[in-house]
């Protein structure tokens, strides 16, 4: 059994093809001085080649995924334009008189080396984009053809390589391919991210699997668990089998209450909404019968672009998601930019601490004109759909005050220009800030919604930093302080008649519903993939029950009994949803 990193959920078994690295065989020629200029062409002319291979692939994947994948080979692209590079490689050419592929190859090394010393997984992937990149260039100009043919294949197979590039991964026959295992990757790399968008199932980091295997062996692979188990025995076949049949009706069960409401068995109507990052999402909204959106990131409409979106290009995305889910309610945030989530283009400059620094709302009231495009493209938006607004990290009055005063203005001057809005769209306040939840009550006064962001209030209560995997223990969504500041917004918006949800990713755990219910939160907003399960025990649960637990969790004085009650109480209401699932270890998200 080979144990690796899981990227992508789903079972499934069968023969292997083995995708050997191709080992391109380099040899330094000295060139005669009337060869060289010919060399540089022959350089020039497998840098078009590999473009046009390269945007086929992207015209194809963008037929059959969504742009988002296609977008991917802009980085290749890119690459490969990428002037300091080529203009390397062709001084090598003339000045060490040495054939293109030599120079090439020793160039782009170089630049690989220096991606993948980086301590950023991001960047180390990026190495894997380079190297997917040069092995195409040298293939151009090695002629080297492809190994399988991946386009046509004619069985079921499951595919194993060192590493499998985007390129190749999205040139696959779905058809046939079951699965893929490869020996090493990220969760972030571009290759995890297509597995999951091809719904197939896949394992990274199993080190030596591809140097081990031959293309016919038999192996079964565990994109739930991350393992691999060549030739699995009967016995192991059939505890599979048992499983495949238990999350099959499971999935049944699901689908009998997606469209069913929220409502807990005594009554208790949950709003459960969708988070979202793009208008790509929205047929996933749809399909998981979500009542709208609870939390629409539009930060993802500024970052991986040359330039700020228009008010006019922005405009359209909000209206097109509003209209797609109308009559239900699509609350756009304000633009979160900073932290782990910045914009080429605006050149930031570095800070020592981002999350405690030029962020979200903070960044948006320093950039008035880039602010005001936004707040004027949301509220035109607001006269075709049922579109509510919240800031991001509000950590006083005062900017939720001076947000507002822009907002009044862009209002004046949209009236001005006769351009029609909505005079009662509402505002609401993201709570994720400690200081936030602890005047709860003077905001709710000034606001229509609370939507309580764990993901940023979790770090900043317990000083944890969200992405700081050395930390992560402390990260404890139970941790009596999270639950004492839930609670605290919930009062305080429910005094003030207004409603209080939650969007951070504990919302989309079905272990935690109850005890957020409990706590009398009013909404819940979550990826869409999760709210079927999130549907199915909010139907399981008594809110007499989930405030009992409540009670019995504010009492208690560690995250890990808390979290152990959560369990108890999750796995008594709905069983099913946690078979195979539910690692009593576990102590909270
Ligand atoms: C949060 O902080 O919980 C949240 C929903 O916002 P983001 O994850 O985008 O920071
Ligand atoms: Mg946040």
């Amino acid at each position: 059994m080979y144990r690796g990193i899981a990227v992508s959920a789903g079972v499934c078994r069968g023969r292997v093809i083995v995708l050997r690295r191709t080992r391109h065989v380099i040899a330094k020629r000295e060139l005669a001085t009337e060869h060289i200029e010919p060399e540089v062409r022959r350089f020039e002319h497998a840098l078009v080649r590999t473009r046009q291979q390269i945007t086929e692939v992207q015209r194809r994947v963008s037929q059959t995924m969504s742009s988002s994948e296609a977008d991917i080979f802009d980085a290749h692209l890119l690459m490969l334009e990428d002037r300091v590079l080529i203009e390397e490689v062709i001084k090598l050419i003339r000045e060490q008189q040495v054939n293109a592929d030599y120079a090439f190859h020793t160039a782009a090394e170089r630049y690989i080396g220096v991606l993948e010393a980086v301590e950023d997984e991001y960047l180390r992937e990026r190495a894997a984009d380079l190297r997917d990149l040069t092995g195409r260039v040298l293939d151009n100009l090695l002629e080297v053809k492809e190994q399988f043919d991946l386009k046509h294949l004619h069985e079921p197979c499951l595919l194993v390589g060192h590493d499998l590039s985007p390129s190749t991964t999205a040139q696959l026959d779905r058809k046939f391919v079951l699965g893929f295992a490869t020996d090493i990757g990220g969760r972030t790399s571009h290759t995890a991210i297509l597995a999951r968008s091809l719904d197939i199932p896949a394992v990274v980091g199993l080190k030596t699997l591809s140097d081990d295997l031959q293309t016919g062996d038999y192996i079964l692979l565990d994109g739930y668990n991350g393992t691999v188990i060549v030739n699995p025995t009967d016995q192991t076949l059939f505890e599979y089998g048992q499983l495949a049949k238990v999350k099959a009706s499971l999935e049944e069960k699901l689908r009998e209450v997606q469209h069913q409401p929220a409502v807990t068995l005594d009554g208790k109507v949950l709003h459960l909404s969708a988070n979202i990052e793009s208008q790509e999402d929205v047929p996933a909204v749809l399909a998981h019968g979500a009542e709208g959106v609870g939390l629409f990131r539009t930060e993802f409409l500024f970052i991986n672009r040359e330039n700020l979106p228009t008010e006019e290009e922005q405009y359209q995305v909000y209206r097109k998601v509003a209209e797609a889910l109308q009559p239900h309610p699509v609350i756009i945030r304000t633009l979160d930019l900073g932290g782990d989530k910045f914009a080429s283009h605006l050149q930031l400059a570095q800070e020592m601490n981002p999350f405690l620094g030029w962020r979200a709302i903070r960044f948006c009231l320093a950039q008035p004109e880039l602010f005001c495009a936004q707040l004027r493209a949301i509220l035109r938006a607001s006269a075709v759909g049922n579109i509510k607004m919240m800031y991001p990290m509000i950590s006083g009055l005062d900017e939720l005050n001076q947000a507002n005063a822009l907002v009044e203005k862009c209002k004046a001057a949209l009236r001005a220009e006769n351009i029609p809005f909505a005079e009662n769209l509402e505002i609401g306040a993201m709570i994720e800030i400690p200081s936030a939840a602890l005047i709860a009550d003077a905001l709710a006064k000034r606001v229509k919604f609370f939507s309580i962001g764990t993901n940023d209030l979790i770090q900043y209560t317990l000083a944890a930093d969200r992405t700081n995997e050395k930390v992560s223990h402390l990260y404890e969504p139970t941790h009596p302080a999270i639950l004492r500041l839930i609670k605290m917004t919930v009062e305080a918006a429910h005094a003030n008649g207004i409603w209080a949800g939650v969007c951070g990713e504990i919302a989309g755990d079905p272990v935690l519903a109850p005890l957020l219910i409990g706590l009398g939160v009013d909404e819940l907003s979550a990826a869409p993939a999760v709210l079927d399960e999130m549907k199915y025990i909010i139907r399981r649960i008594k809110l007499s029950e989930a405030q009992a637990l409540a009670a019995r969790a504010l009492a208690l004085d560690s995250p890990t009994d808390i979290s152990l009650h959560c369990i108890e109480y999750a796995l008594a209401s709905a069983p099913s949803l946690f078979e195979n699932k539910v690692d009593p270890s576990r102590s909270g998200t």
